[in-house]
């Protein structure tokens, strides 16, 4: 999430000051054990998937910031890299359920602490502008602490990772996906939950995790009615250096 939704904080109706304070949702303990992975992260597309980025273009994604505009972010030696300042770019494509998979390097330069160092963040399914949506965090969990819930493989202020299976700046990582969205009567209220699995670097990290709703920075995660929905990656604003991507493909459930 960005560092602040200074309008949320204005807008909310909240007393207590508790409730506003991002620092309420954070968990810090316990530490998640650290395993080191040595697993291959690459994985050639299976025959059906669709690709979402191959090496050489990002026609498959479009701005958040400036609906209608291409994604700007920078691509080079068949990777893409946050352009910082030009905002979230999502794809043009809404999915449901899924099976994705996506690479994603920490640069080997990478300064910073905490939440600044090398966030981003996958939405699984972006739900509007900005941050709406449901992030599994990226970022720097090699060596650099963080409340738990916040890390990399977090599902964000809800769900720490069942270990943390980080590599090194500099080293590819992968997610591997299985995003079951959720469901909605025809009066917007809730029919089914949504489902995370995570596999990081070949090591599963969340197993069909029962989401609380959509991610928030501040106050508790609830859910708002939703179709398929594009999948969105976060351009975070922290002054760290800009992180890659690559090899992202997609598996429809349907
Ligand atoms: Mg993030």
């Amino acid at each position: 999430m960005k560092r602040f939704l200074v309008s949320v904080a204005i807008l909310s109706s909240m007393t207590a000051q508790s409730q506003d304070d991002p620092k309420a949702t954070e968990v810090w303990e316990p530490k998640r054990a650290v395993i080191t992975s040595t697993t291959a992260t690459t994985t050639a597309p299976p025959s059906d998937a669709i690709v979402l980025f191959g090496g050489k273009d990002l026609n498959e994604w479009v701005s958040v910031k400036t609906p209608g505009t291409p994604a700007m972010w920078t691509i080079a030696d068949g990777a893409f890299t946050v352009k910082k300042g030009t905002g979230n770019i999502e794809t043009k494509r809404s999915f449901t359920d899924y099976q994705l998979h996506i690479e994603w390097k920490i640069p080997a330069n990478i300064t910073g602490q905490g939440q600044a160092r090398g966030n981003s963040g996958l939405f699984v399914a972006s739900t509007g502008k900005g941050d709406d949506g449901y992030e599994l965090q990226i970022m720097d969990s090699w060596q650099n602490d963080t409340y738990v819930n916040g890390q990399a493989g977090s599902i964000y202020k809800q769900f720490p990772p069942l270990v943390n299976a980080s590599k090194k700046p500099g080293e590819w990582q992968s997610y591997d996906v299985l995003w079951t969205a959720p469901r909605f009567n025809a009066d917007s209220t809730l029919k089914s939950p949504a489902y995370l699995t995570v596999i990081h670097n070949g090591v599963i990290i969340q197993n069909h995790t029962e989401l609380k709703g959509k991610t928030r920075y501040i106050g508790q995660a609830s859910y708002q009615a939703h179709g398929a929905s594009p999948i969105k990656l976060q351009d975070h604003g922290d002054p760290s250096e800009p992180i890659s991507f690559r090899n992202i493909w997609i598996r429809e459930l349907k």
